[in-house]
């Protein structure tokens, strides 16, 4: 009997884990959307959260290989708005953090192989050692395969801040991000993914539109435009779309 219980509940686990990745029509119409999640394209192996420029480019090729086409997340967020898809097969490749290797190893591969990409920037952490300058944001802006968005001001942990505080975050990232790239700014990434349902009406609020969590799973419109899933790429995101 206990046999069969724990049976049951494995299979609901893995049921539930194969409905997050698996590609079927949302209900809303939108296309299921794999949205990768990158942060630094470098050689340290230690750190999971790298992912070597190899590598990189493998997974860049194979994505093209597949049939994807990139696009970046105001494109996802205008398909989704307008329930008009147009790219039949879309990927997101996202960068969070804004990390300097973005430009000097990320860029030249993404350029290369004329890729669209979202980088998802700390505003308190512009133009410090190992991040991105303005002068690197506006070059890869300029190219017209990137576009920029927000991961808050400080990069905090936002279920620790008080509510003015949260807020805060995602009000001065986005008046900072809009001066100095000239177009509006209405995503964000939640730091390390952390977020609840109170923060959606101050997203809102503050003129998003959509937010990124790292809960796993493909992307579409019935997650609610401030929960909307990722995939990571701490492992081969490349299971999840062959
Ligand atoms: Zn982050």
């Amino acid at each position: 009997m206990i046999k069969k219980k724990w049976l049951l509940v494995v299979s609901l686990i893995a049921l539930q884990f194969a409905c997050a990745f698996s590609p079927v029509p949302a209900k809303t119409g939108s296309t299921p959307t794999p949205i990768l999640e990158y942060h630094s394209i470098a050689d340290k192996k230690d750190d999971i959260y790298c992912v070597d420029p190899v590598t990189f480019e493998e997974q860049v090729k194979t994505i093209l290989q597949l049939g994807y086409q990139p696009i970046t997340a105001s494109e996802l967020l205008e398909m989704w708005k307008s329930k008009q898809n147009t790219v039949s097969k879309p990927i997101l490749l996202t960068f969070d953090d804004g990390y300097k290797d973005n430009y000097t190893t990320a860029f030249p591969i993404l350029k290369k192989y004329q890729i669209k990409a979202t980088v998802f920037l700390v505003t308190s952490s512009i133009g410090k050692p190992n991040f991105l300058s303005w002068d690197e944001i506006k070059e890869m802006q300029d190219s017209g395969l990137i576009d920029f968005e927000s991961h808050t001001d400080t990069h905090s942990n936002l279920l620790k801040l008080k509510a003015d505080q949260v807020r805060n975050e995602f009000v001065e990232s986005k008046q900072i991000l809009e001066q100095h790239l000239n177009k509006p700014v209405r995503i964000l990434a939640y730091p390390y993914g952390y977020h609840r349902a109170y923060m959606f009406p101050m997203l809102k609020k503050a003129g998003y539109e959509m937010a990124l969590s790292t809960n796993p799973g493909f992307a579409g419109q019935r997650q609610g435009m401030f929960a909307v899933r990722r995939i990571t790429t701490t492992s081969d995101p490349l299971v999840h779309l062959r």
